[in-house]
């Protein structure tokens, strides 16, 4: 697939990346996701030419700078990481950052899960705080455990009314509102976009591949990636370019930085 269309307006272009399995691995221990150091470096790069680059992924912020060393020094020239699907936001350039305070219904199902997961015989599902959603994964387990987990789920989502976001081997309870296709319409209608890139791995990011159909439909041109990762593609059916690893996508990462650097 030709690069062409997408080197025509850099400064009104906006990339923005998921992070897990589409810049980092997929790891055992999602402690230790770190970014591809390939990926890292092209990101280096193409922040000096691109109009706006964007991290949207489900983890907290602070958690993708660590993982990505991005420190006060050491980031991307005009970096903006959403986090938790748009709900955190933080900005190199500016080093502003919005991190709303935990909900109380998030607080009341935290509360509320241990029991949960005892109830529907998955206790060994580990519960991860991430304080204003709170996600259980079911990582290293059997097979069925997601499965036998979700209605216990649901019935915590329904009474507390919080939405469900299921992942891979892992599951959500988060407040409504926010999801990877708002952050991506308000980055690209922040920067005028002529041109947006989005990539991802996961069915949290249909949304956002959703969100550059319709801005394709308006005008702008736009390029779906889907990155395979732990051995699955899941949303290859939404991408325009698919492809088999996120080292084959660090690869095009740099391939692209090479175009934009001509
Ligand atoms: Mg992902």
């Amino acid at each position: 697939m030709s690069l062409n269309p997408l080197l025509r307006d850099p400064a009104r272009t906006l990339l923005a990346l998921d992070f897990d399995g589409t810049l980092a691995p997929i790891v055992q221990d999602p402690t230790k996701a770190f970014i591809h150091p390939r990926a890292g470096a092209a990101l280096f790069r193409l922040a000096e030419k691109l109009g706006q680059i964007a991290i949207v992924t489900g983890r907290p912020v602070a958690q993708v700078r660590e993982l990505a060393s991005f420190d006060a020094e050491q980031v991307p020239r005009g970096l903006v990481v959403f986090g938790q699907y748009g709900a955190e936001w933080w900005d190199s350039e500016t080093g502003e950052a919005i991190e709303p305070s935990q909900p109380a219904a998030i607080a009341q199902a935290m509360t509320e899960l241990p029991q949960a997961l005892v109830q529907c015989g998955v206790p060994q599902a580990r519960i991860e705080d991430k304080r204003i959603a709170v996600a259980v994964h079911t990582r290293g387990l059997d097979e069925g455990a997601a499965e036998r987990l979700l209605p216990a789920i649901s019935a915590l989502a329904q009474a507390h009314g919080l939405e469900i976001e299921p992942g891979r081997q892992v599951v959500e309870l988060r407040m409504p509102g926010s999801n990877k296709g708002h952050a991506v319409h308000e980055l690209s209608t922040r920067l005028s976009a002529k041109c947006v890139i989005y990539a991802g791995d996961d069915l949290g990011d249909v949304p956002a591949f959703e969100a550059l159909r319709q801005l394709r439909a308006s005008g702008i041109e736009t390029l779906n990636i889907a990155v395979a990762s732990d051995g699955q593609s899941v949303v290859d059916e939404f991408a325009d370019l698919s492809m088999p690893s996120t080292d084959a996508f660090a690869g095009w990462l740099e391939t692209y930085a090479d175009a934009l650097s001509i």
